[in-house]
């Protein structure tokens, strides 16, 4: 009874980036009791995203490493992952409608609230924006704090790991409500990378009447086609406009959604649309394209900007739900967080084109 052992700071596992090519799993501290307004959750899984496997390779991209991030002072290192579900292990202050055990996902999206964006309900371009995992610490982590706000409930029979499949998901909903109604249309996707697919199975859902993706990998040609394009043409093998074009009666489609972020591939994905149709660009680019601009007055084209996701959280999981969106062909792998650089990053570089999403789980052996 004398045993007077020091209290020890609770400790997790994560996955935290430190520099270029070096991601290291630790024993960091558990993130302290949320403050008014957050939430803690105890992650289940978490989806490595295009934008992690960016700040792996070629980082840092987004983690802010000169100077503190205004919004959430994070500075030089940062646990990644935003692509997670879980379960409500501790509440803040005047939070209300959550309970304790409740199963969830969250929008990344962490935002000011004070900025002209924000006041206008667009917190998706907020002035201050803080993407979880990139600019405040992420989810590759047993437990993460987030704000309540930005938490969906999930549906009780919903799989905890197609939970982590909301986000990216989001983003392609929210890309094609760019677009407006496409009840009916002809749809083209460059490219059936993740962002691709998941904007393959929002125009789908969304009513699309035909869908067409260019790509040039096998294996993603076949996971286009399993998740709803109607064709695929290789962009490699032929002139692709003019195929889009024999498909549409010689006009081009009515609306294209551009996945990749290249500079060619922009061009092409104004191109492949016939005039006064609309492109959207939801691509990461690093560099610009030669355009002329002309090319859209004569042609009354419009070009729409895409990014992330503003509210589209509810949508998709009630699409999931209803089985109107399977997210199972999406998943590749299921991997520990302890195996996160060898299974996960590395396995992405090497075997890019044979994976889509591989999820994480801090809990798994
Ligand atoms: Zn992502
Ligand atoms: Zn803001």
């Amino acid at each position: 009874m004398n045993d007077i052992t020091p209290v020890q700071q609770p400790s997790m596992k994560a996955a935290v980036w430190r520099g270029r090519k070096d991601i290291r799993v630790e024993q960091v501290r558990v993130p302290d009791a949320p403050p008014p307004g957050w939430v803690k959750i105890r992650v289940h899984w978490c989806g490595i995203c295009g934008s992690d496997l960016h700040e792996y390779v070629a980082g840092p991209v987004f983690i802010p490493v000169e100077r503190p991030h205004p919004l959430t002072g994070l500075k030089g290192q940062c646990i990644l992952g935003h692509e997670f579900s879980g379960e409500i292990a501790d509440i803040g202050a005047g939070v209300s409608g959550l309970r304790v055990g409740e199963r969830v996902t969250a929008d990344a999206c962490q935002h000011c609230g004070t900025c002209y964006y924000c006041k206008h309900g667009l917190y998706n371009i907020c002035e201050n924006l803080a993407f979880t995992g990139l600019m405040n610490n992420g989810a590759f982590a047993e437990y993460v704090n987030v704000p309540a706000e930005l938490l969906y409930k999930l549906p009780d029979d919903f799989p905890t790991e197609a939970g982590a499949l909301i986000e990216p998901l989001a983003v392609g909903l929210h890309a094609v409500k760019k677009a407006g109604s496409i009840v009916g249309q002809t749809v083209v996707v460059v490219g059936a990378g993740t962002i691709g697919l998941c904007t393959i199975m929002s125009a789908k859902a969304a009513g699309a009447g035909r869908i067409i993706a260019l790509e040039m990998s096998a294996a993603r040609k076949k996971k286009a086609l399993e998740v709803g394009a109607t064709t695929v043409i290789d962009p490699t093998q032929g002139d692709a406009i003019e195929q889009v074009r024999a498909l549409t009666g010689g006009y081009g489609a009515d609306v294209s959604f551009e996945c990749i972020g290249h500079r060619t591939t922009a061009k092409l994905a104004i191109d492949v649309i016939r005039k006064a149709g609309k492109c959207v660009m939801v691509g990461i680019f690093e560099e610009p394209s030669e355009f002329n601009f002309f090319e859209l007055v004569s042609t009354e084209k419009e070009v729409i900007g895409s990014l992330a996701y503003n509210g589209e959280f509810a949508d998709v999981i009630r699409y999931v739900a209803d089985g109107r969106i399977d997210v199972q062909p999406l998943i590749t792998g299921r991997i520990a967080l302890s195996d996160i650089v060898s299974k996960g990053f590395e396995e992405l570089v090497n075997n890019k084109d044979a994976n889509v999403k591989i999820i994480v789980s801090p809990v798994a052996a």
